[in-house]
């Protein structure tokens, strides 16, 4: 399943994203999961005339309880930071309002001099998961995977002993521009972020440090994970600065293309 979240009559909806004569096309609404907020089923609701994704309003795609981020998880992101290859997952958090869709515009506060963009490949939970066994297959509790820029003000992630702050900020944290089931990370899943067009990272995720199964494990030993929360698996090598003006592209492949202007709060 594919899916996006977009604005359809006036509300939030899910839509079904599917290939046809090579172009995206939203062509029904889905159900929010019951009695799990953030999940989505693919059960058909009503109809929706054929709405080429390009031109739908699309909201970020997820709606989690937490969004669990993964620090130092590619060897080259860690040496050009000259940190240690951590041993074992470093996570911290991101919270549910600094989430922003594609197309909108992350702001730059004026307490940072120093903001970077970090392409991540996204996982989104489908299915409540704590402290899994330890031959348990991980994939039945992924929805799907999707793109992230885990934003940061990096001048005060330096001084702030903790990150909430530095990766806190409303927007961000962009998501999209839908979810897809149909990627296998552990073969490996192209990562790349382009910067008014020029290109400044190009990951794998094969090259994860901590692969997704070790990831969500590490995390469920901690906290309950929900259906729509969503972790970002780490950045490749290359972030760097941007400042108002430029246009942050992140392409997971198989998910799309995430694109945001910065400027100036
Ligand atoms: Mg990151």
């Amino acid at each position: 399943m594919k899916y996006c979240r977009f604005q359809f009559e006036g509300q939030a909806q899910y839509g079904l994203v599917e290939s046809l004569a090579g172009k995206e096309i939203i062509t029904r609404l889905l159900l929010v999961a019951p009695e799990e907020s953030g999940g989505v089923e693919n059960v058909p609701s009503k109809h929706v005339a054929h709405l080429p994704l390009s031109e739908a309003k699309l909201l970020a795609p997820v709606r989690p309880s937490k969004i669990v981020c993964v620090g130092r998880n590619y060897r080259g992101h860690a040496a050009e930071m000259g940190h240690e290859i951590p041993k074992q997952p470093l996570i911290f958090f991101k919270p549910p309002s600094s989430l922003l869709a594609t197309g909108e515009t992350i702001l730059r506060p004026k307490s940072s001099q120093r903001t970077h963009y970090e392409g991540e490949l996204g996982v989104v939970i489908g299915k409540r998961c704590r402290k899994l066994a330890g031959d348990e297959d991980v994939r039945p509790y992924i929805l799907g995977y999707t793109a992230v820029n885990d934003f940061s003000a990096r001048d005060l992630q330096d001084v702030d002993g903790q990150w909430a702050r530095a990766k806190g900020f409303d927007t961000f944290c962009p998501v999209g521009p839908l979810v897809t089931e149909h990627l296998d990370p552990w073969a490996g899943v192209g990562v790349e972020t382009r910067v008014n067009g020029e290109v400044r990272q190009q990951g794998n995720t094969r090259d994860l440090i901590f692969p997704l199964d070790a990831i969500i494990r590490f995390v469920a030993e901690v906290m309950t994970l929900f259906p729509g929360d969503l972790i970002a698996t780490g950045t490749p090598q290359g972030v760097g600065a941007v400042v108002s003006g430029d246009v942050v592209e992140v392409s997971v492949e198989g998910v799309g293309t995430l694109r945001n202007p910065i400027r100036d709060e």
